[in-house]
């Protein structure tokens, strides 16, 4: 009711009577909302919102004391009159360089800034919620901008852009110095956000981030394998949303339908409860499997490995029953620090997870992929490139910064005399860059002999396969390496023209489709003769529709997020090599991406009854 009052003042800004809603029209804002999104991380949670907006504005809703009460509304006193004295201010600037009429806008906010109605709702929200003003701030306006968005006029359009500048003018004073870094959260909540790159999901607190949801990105975008590292439930792409959501609301995040429910009613609620319930005896079941070998029905072995982004997370892969790390991404060591690490600092990490797997386990260590969205130091990553993904990436920036390239070779050479070490080239593209990094590691050898430290001689080199062109030459390059690593995350992406961080072109960008498998197939043919190794590392082998048709594609290593290792191991033992094969030829027969999921997902339920159940 009290928000009537002030949306009756707004009127004054030429507001039409049919949008002064009536109470229950503001209850109605409160009516569940859901939203469809790309899953990137399984699990189901309940929570309470957390919005992280493009400004970077953490408000979280904190309950404050009676007595602090008076303070908290003079600090919203103090910011009301800060913000409005900032408007005037611009107002005057932008009379001055471009003319009155524009300068209006900004004393038109000043003015509703400065309305003593506003400063009512909102004090009134404060008390009543025993809640800090930046919350009341984002739930009276933000509540007011959904329902004048929802008025189909493109004058209350703009007005609702007016509100949210108001909003962030004086969120910008309450909040200012305040800003929360999303490190160093105090109480579990769900992070909302448009966007979050790689370096802030890997700041995120696992322990308080219970799930995030972003409007953008995609299903294998390296923040999304990120939340896989943290274990944090995710969705992304889940369009614009975020104006409709805030902060306090209860949300419900469901990371395997990909759902995000906002004020969910009784029943859904009740509905979810059950189920996390029942998620948590599936889980259970799994763990059962930890012990057991990963071997089809007729007796083929198969070694699963754990993807690792953090030296921390090798305990949590043995845990789930990996066969060792196949695939370590040293860039995490560099993203979001302001120096490139020592070789001392890198070789402590290598050492630690070459440690915690134990000797007789292979660790393979891959050397940088910084660039395409993961960005390091500034000194490494700073000049802006038009396609990243197409740029100075990975493999490319080492062989221009040949002492960063050497100095982690040194630590990662240092590193092997402590287990069974590999290293791995990642996006290798032509024959040419593949001998040219070799080269590198030889003359580092050479050093290391020369210095007398110990190494081990003939570590095993391998070559992802990411790229097209190095799944079209993988003869030419099997006569140089010891083992493949087929990163079906970029390539699918550069082989469908699809950016793997963009939900709107979510539909192309698909494992499934019969231009990845041909060349899946291709790889695999061409490493056979020539005894080399494969691996398939992308989060395509962690996905179970998948894994009947690598089995029979000829794969026999797959390297997945640790929490995807005891699904995969179901499906592996329950069936035989002669069946993979069988379903690997009737799936190249299909000819579209649909069509190969289709009859993948149909083979796989015989083995596992609910496929997109807890991995995505
Ligand atoms: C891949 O591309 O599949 C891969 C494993 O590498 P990344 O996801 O780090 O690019
Ligand atoms: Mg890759």
């Amino acid at each position: 009711m009290r928000l009537i009052t002030w949306r009756k003042s707004f009127s004054k800004w030429k507001l039409p009577e049919d949008c002064h809603s009536t109470a229950s029209k503001w209850e109605s804002f409160f009516l569940m909302e859901t939203f469809q999104g790309i899953a990137v991380y399984p699990g189901v949670v309940i929570g309470s919102a957390l919005v992280y907006d493009t400004e970077g504005y953490l408000i979280p809703k904190k309950k404050v004391e009676v007595s602090r009460l008076e303070e908290e509304v003079g600090r919203l006193k103090t910011a009301l009159r800060e913000a409005s004295a900032e408007a005037r201010k611009n107002q005057e600037i932008i009379n001055a360089k471009i003319g009155s009429q524009y300068g209006a806008i900004l004393g038109a906010h000043a003015q509703m800034i400065e309305d003593p109605v506003l400063f009512s709702e909102i004090k009134g929200f404060v008390e009543k919620n025993r809640c800090t003003p930046e919350f009341a701030v984002c739930q009276i306006l933000r509540k007011l901008i959904q329902e004048l968005k929802a008025i189909a006029d493109s004058h209350m359009a703009s007005r609702a852009l007016d509100l949210k500048d108001i909003e962030k003018q004086i969120l910008s004073k309450l909040v200012g110095l305040r800003k929360q870094e999303l490190s160093s959260l105090s109480e579990p909540v769900i992070i909302l956000a448009h966007d979050l790159s790689p370096s802030e999901t890997a700041n995120l607190n696992p322990r308080m981030v219970q799930a995030f949801a972003t409007e953008v990105g995609g299903r294998t975008s390296h923040t999304s394998i990120l939340a896989g590292a943290l274990e944090i439930p995710a969705l992304v792409g889940l369009g614009k949303f975020i104006d409709k959501v805030a902060d306090g609301d209860m949300l419900i995040v469901d990371g395997n339908a990909g759902l995000l429910i906002v004020n969910p009613d009784q029943d859904t609620l009740a509905r979810y409860r059950g189920y996390e319930t029942r998620n948590r005896s599936l889980e259970i079941s799994l763990e059962a499997l930890k012990e057991l070998p990963a071997v089809t029905l007729d007796g083929h072995s198969i070694a699963l490995l754990g993807n690792i982004e953090f030296p921390h997370e090798s305990g949590h892969c043995l845990d789930k029953g990996a066969d060792g790390i196949g695939l370590y991404r040293t860039e995490f060591l560099f993203i979001g620090k302001e120096q490139i690490p020592s070789e001392e600092e890198q070789f402590q990490a290598y050492r630690e997870v070459v440690e915690a797997v134990g000797s007789n386990r292979p660790v393979v260590i891959r050397t940088l992929d910084l660039g395409g969205d993961k960005f390091g130091p500034y000194a490494l990553t700073h000049n802006p490139e038009k396609n990243p993904f197409l740029g100075v990436r990975s493999i490319r920036l080492c062989l221009r910064n040949i002492e960063l390239f050497k100095t982690q070779m040194r630590a990662i050479l240092r590193a092997s005399v402590y287990g069974d070490v590999r290293i791995l080239f990642p996006m290798i593209s032509t024959i040419l860059e593949l001998r040219q990094a070799k080269m590198v590691l030889a003359e580092v050898k050479e050093d290391l002999h020369d210095e007398g430290l110990a190494f081990r001689g003939d570590i095993p080199v391998g070559t992802m396969i990411e790229v097209p062109s190095a799944a079209l030459l993988a003869e030419i390059l099997a006569k140089e390496v010891s083992f493949f690593s087929i990163g079906t995350n970029d390539l699918v992406q550069y082989t469908l023209a699809a950016d793997r961080s963009n939900e709107d072109v979510a539909s192309l960008y698909n494992p499934g489709d019969p231009a990845v498998l041909r060349l899946i197939d291709m790889i695999v043919k061409a490493a056979g003769p020539a005894q080399v190794a494969v691996n398939v590392c992308g989060e395509m082998s962690g996905d179970p529709i998948y894994t009947i048709l690598l089995l029979g594609l000829g794969v026999n290593t797959l390297s997945l997020s640790p929490h995807a290792i005891p699904e995969i191991k179901r499906v592996v033992r329950g069936i035989s090599m002669e069946e993979a094969r069988r379903v690997a030829q009737e799936a190249m027969r299909q000819q579209s991406a649909r069509d190969v999921n289709n009859y993948l997902r149909e083979q796989t339920r015989k083995v596992l009854p609910d496929p997109d159940g807890l991995a995505f």
